[in-house]
Parts: structure tokens; C-alpha cells; sequence
């Protein structure tokens, strides 16, 4: 049951970039394997992702030192430790980096030690990965009707894409009884957006996350582009299929003018700027759903955007709380937001992960369990989903190795649950 020893390799993420790949093996010769993603969009009070800095080595990208560090310190300071005791591991990586952001030893490097080591206790208790996340952090029991609701982004914008397009994500959440079923409908609307979209001569290759990225500059646009593939799927919105964004805001802040660049204002957008622009797109098209209308420090105008739009909106923050407890209680005590995101390597242990998590639920917020743009085939955070009772499962398209291995991971589990 205790640690024997830590191997940790370099591998390519979904868009060539290298990332760690660790296996805990355990004296009893059970091993656990977990590989890390990596975001595009990050936020700036995310854990500290560690990069070799070295230009010989993929233009500085490598995870050399991340892996020296699992092997080195880690692998020594873990030794003998029991892997049934996630909490305890948990604290003594956070104390072994000591480190506000997890810079010495990397959130990189500690989240991959954290997440192999669960996975190896699972296959040592011979559970399923998402119960013993439930098991070993005491979490309301998973059943079969409170599985996570796929959240796929069909067309990407932003920092995800080479096109003029500033919101990075159009996202559609199915609705239905079971898993499978809101899976096919997802993947009927995005084949029904493929053949609109090449209808009017726009190209159906894809951004980072398998969404379409069609040289669109407009918003309403693609809005239009999508509401018409969920018609032409022959679903409703939002009885069948509901309509949402990730706007990643952060990414068009400039704090020192205090303005967004965002259309469609030349000079720029203010907080109440952004709010009346959503107001307006609501008037017309049935969002039910925004994630990071606006910057992560922005703490003002979120408060401003909902109070006017809470009521009516899922409102999903992620670059605002980074998965990090401090800045989630932040925003419950100053009524911001009424949803997270959840992303084990923004906060780089499964514990603070689970942790924020349930903070969140206390408070009545939505979960999100999210993937990240540069992702491995590692269906981690499903698991992780479905242990947390989240309302969704953002995974990118329903398209791409990378993200059907999250789909496909969920496919198996409510078969497994008897769904
Ligand atoms: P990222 O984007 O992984 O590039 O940060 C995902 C998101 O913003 O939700
Ligand atoms: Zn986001």
C-alpha cells in the first residue's frame, strides 16, 4: 500500500507541446499512471506551471526540471508513504514545494505525483476511479441520475484559434436522461454545423479544442451559425440543447485603460459596457450560460454583471477563481459569479481541487469540471466530475482523440452505473 517508487516521462500534449506523463508504483506492484494538461488561456493566479526555459529544447517548452523534481525530492519525500492518505500526500507535496503558487517544484510536476497516486490507490482498493475519489474525500454518494451534463465547444475563437473571432467558446449542454443520449445530440449538432458552415464556403478545420474555426469576426454571427445547427439537428433550445460562452474576457482586459476590447465600441468596452452588450445578445438569443464575461481581477464590474444577470444566467468563473479556495470564498462573500470551474492543475493537488469544489457546492454554485486546451488522452478529470456530482463536463468538441477520450470515459461509466 505505501509508495516504492515514482517514474516520470515526457510526452506531447494535444498541440505538440511536451508535459509529464508520471507512474507511482506501489510495494505491492500496483502502479498508477496520470499525464498533466495544459491551458492557453491561463489565468494569472493559477498554480505555477514549470517550463525548462531552455531554447535548445522545444523553443524552451520541455518539463525537464518538472521531472527531475518528481524523481528527485518527491519521489524520496513520498517513499513508504501510504497511498490511501490523498489528503495527507496532498499536504506534504504543497509543504515539500512551500511556495505560494507552487513555483520551486512546479504545480505541474506535484498535480501529476497527486493524481497517479489516486489512481494507483483505486486500483489497489479495485474501485472505479470516481468512487474512491468519493470514497476518500467523504462526498455524497454517485448515482447513475446525477452524472455531469457534456458541455462541448463547437466552435472556438480566442486564443484558440487563428481567426478574427475574439469569444473563444460556443458551447452547447445537451439535456436528456442519459449520458449517451446527450452525447449523440451533441454530436449531431456539431456534424449539422459542419455542413452550414461549409454551405457558406467556410472551412470546417478546427481550433485548439476540435471546435470549428471559421474565419468569422462577428459574435452574432456565429451565435446565428449555431442555433441554426441545433435546428437543423432537429433540437430546441434550451428544452433539448442549451446555449452558452466562454468569453475568457481576461484575454481582451486592458487594466490600464479599464477597458474591454471587445466589439463592438472602437474605444473599448467598460464593465457596464460588457454587461449592456450581454443584455442586448440576450434580448435575442437563448444564453443560458456565460463563463468569464469579464477579467479575472475585475472583482467590481462582476459583482455589477451579476446582480444584473445572475438571476438569468449561469455565470462560470474560471481565470476569476483559478480553482483556488482563497479567491472562491473571495467571490461567495462579495456575491460574484453562481458557478466554477474546476481544474485540477490551476490549483495543482487533487485535494485544493476537491476542496474548492466543495466550497463551492456549500454555497449552492454550479461545478464545472473543465479540460484545457493543450490536453493528453487522460480522462482524469471525468472521473473527477462524476465523483464531485458536477452539473457539467466541459470537454471541448465531441471531435479530436483528446477530448472524445473524456466522452467516451463518461459513455463508460454510466454504463457501468446501469444508466
Ligand atoms: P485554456 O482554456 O485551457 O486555454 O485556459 C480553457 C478555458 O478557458 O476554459
Ligand atoms: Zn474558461
Amino acid at each position: 500500500m505505501t509508495i516504492e517508487h515514482i517514474t516520470s516521462r515526457q510526452i506531447l500534449d494535444s498541440r505538440g507541446r511536451p508535459t509529464l506523463e508520471t507512474t507511482v508504483t506501489l510495494d505491492t506492484g500496483v502502479s498508477g499512471t496520470a499525464a498533466v494538461p495544459s491551458g492557453a488561456s491561463t489565468g494569472s493566479h493559477e498554480a505555477f506551471e514549470l517550463r525548462d526555459q531552455s531554447p535548445k529544447h522545444y523553443g524552451g517548452l520541455g518539463v525537464h526540471k518538472a521531472i527531475d523534481h518528481v524523481t528527485g525530492p518527491i519521489a524520496k519525500a513520498t517513499k513508504g508513504f501510504d497511498v490511501r492518505q490523498q489528503r495527507g500526500l496532498d499536504s506534504l507535496l504543497v509543504e515539500l514545494d512551500g511556495t505560494v503558487n507552487k513555483s520551486k517544484l512546479g504545480a505541474n510536476a506535484l498535480l501529476s505525483v497527486s493524481l497517479a497516486v489516486s489512481r494507483a490507490a483505486a486500483a489497489l482498493q479495485r474501485q472505479p476511479l470516481y468512487r474512491w475519489i468519493q470514497q476518500v474525500y467523504e462526498l455524497p454518494a454517485v448515482t447513475a441520475n446525477a452524472l455531469p451534463r457534456p458541455m462541448m465547444n463547437v466552435l472556438n475563437g480566442g486564443r484558440h484559434a487563428d481567426t478574427e473571432l475574439k469569444i473563444q467558446e460556443f458551447l452547447i449542454m445537451p439535456t436528456g436522461q442519459t449520458a449517451a443520449g446527450q452525447i449523440e445530440r451533441g454530436a449531431l449538432v456539431y456534424r449539422a454545423l459542419a455542413e452550414l458552415l461549409t454551405a457558406k464556403h467556410l472551412r470546417t478545420t478546427v481550433g485548439d479544442e476540435g471546435g470549428f474555426a471559421p474565419a468569422l469576426t462577428e459574435p452574432t454571427v456565429a451565435f446565428d451559425f449555431v442555433i441554426k445547427a441545433i435546428t437543423a439537428a432537429g433540437y430546441q433550445t434550451p428544452d433539448d440543447i442549451e446555449f452558452g460562452l466562454d468569453i475568457a474576457a481576461s484575454e481582451w482586459y486592458n487594466a490600464s485603460t479599464e477597458r474591454y476590447d471587445l466589439a463592438p465600441n472602437p474605444a473599448g468596452l467598460s464593465s457596464e459596457g460588457v454587461a449592456g452588450l450581454l443584455e442586448e445578445w440576450l434580448r435575442q438569443y437563448p444564453l443560458t450560460l456565460i463563463e468569464d464575461p469579464l477579467a479575472e481581477d475585475d472583482w467590481v464590474g462582476w459583482q455589477l454583471i451579476t446582480a444584473k444577470l445572475g438571476s438569468r444566467l449561469t455565470l462560470v468563473g474560471d481565470d476569476l477563481f483559478t480553482t483556488n479556495p482563497d479567491r472562491l470564498e473571495r467571490g461567495l462573500d462579495s456575491h460574484v459569479a453562481n458557478a466554477v470551474v474546476i481544474k485540477p492543475n490551476q490549483a495543482g493537488t487533487l485535494t485544493e481541487a476537491v476542496d474548492t469544489a466543495v466550497k463551492a457546492r456549500a454555497a449552492r454554485y454550479a461545478l464545472v469540471v473543465g479540460n484545457r486546451s493543450g490536453e493528453t488522452n487522460d480522462p482524469f478529470i471525468v472521473d473527477l466530475a462524476v465523483a464531485l456530482g458536477a452539473e457539467y463536463l466541459k470537454a471541448g468538441a465531441p471531435a479530436r482523440g483528446e477530448r472524445v477520450a473524456k466522452y467516451n470515459r463518461l459513455l463508460a461509466i454510466a454504463d457501468e452505473l446501469g444508466q
